[in-house]
């Protein structure tokens, strides 16, 4: 089992819905999430947030990974990286906020370290989440270029790229090798991921590549894909019934 999270970028419009705002290193030199509660007050916690959540768990039982493996976090860029907002904001070229900007990228340095050292690792997500099913060559190079500067440029080389979305780039990339995975697999990504219900992974013949789905527990298999998920959890064990809104579920 690979664990995979994507969007660990604590977006804007999360921060109001409870999730944490930022993994932060705390005084034991070790990963925790910083946010607010609804009255202000500062919550430092390692339960709150997926990531601290497993460092716990394999601290408690480490014959669940081999060598502190942990998972590979898929970042984009277009709001930042893991709480900080290391991003440039094409309406808004201020002194200010450059400055500020730069703050974020040293403020970010020892949490991406830290994470490194704890089993860890990065993936691309692109810069702008951006459907790779629907652009072009042009913007997809103009995304990823601002994805290497300002994201690669802080958690070092990475050969995973996850589509967002799951969107296969050039119509699909089971069939075909278009011009949008030519230039990135240029760009030195080599294992590709969609994501998918079953375990799915081909190697590409024609290029030097891996394509690989991924299942993706989520709020909708939580809901509706029970079955194909027993053999990890039982959807029944694991849903919140008291503080999940009631969208249905299958079973
Ligand atoms: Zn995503």
């Amino acid at each position: 089992m690979v664990f995979s999270y994507d969007d660990v970028n604590y977006y804007e419009y999360m921060l109001e819905n409870g999730f944490t705002y930022k993994l932060v290193i705390g005084d034991d030199g070790d990963v925790w999430s910083y946010g607010l509660d609804p009255k202000g007050n500062e919550v430092i916690s390692q339960d709150l947030d997926a990531i601290t959540i497993l460092d716990k768990f394999v601290k408690e039982h480490p014959d669940f990974s081999l060598n502190g493996a942990k998972g590979c976090l898929c970042l984009t860029g277009y709001e930042g990286i893991l709480g900080y907002r290391t991003n440039t904001d094409a309406n808004n070229k201020t002194a200010a906020f450059e400055e500020n900007r730069q703050r974020e990228r040293e403020a970010v340095k020892p949490v991406i370290e830290r994470l490194k050292e704890t089993g860890w690792y990065f993936g691309s997500h692109t810069w702008g989440h951006i459907n790779l099913s629907k652009h072009g060559l042009e913007s997809v190079k103009t995304d990823t270029e601002k994805w290497l500067d300002e994201v690669g440029s802080l958690i070092g080389e990475t050969t995973l790229l996850f589509y967002p979305h799951g969107a296969r780039p050039d119509g699909d990339d089971v069939t075909q090798t278009g011009p949008v995975f030519k230039y990135l697999q240029s760009k030195g990504f080599r294992v590709f991921f969609s994501v998918g219900i079953e375990s799915y992974s081909k190697v590409k013949s024609d290029i030097s590549a891996v394509i690989a789905d991924r299942l993706h527990p989520d709020g909708t298999t939580l809901r509706y894909s029970r079955e194909k998920y027993l053999k990890f959890y039982d959807a029944k064990d694991v849903y919140d019934y008291e503080w999940r809104p009631n969208y249905g579920n299958s079973w």
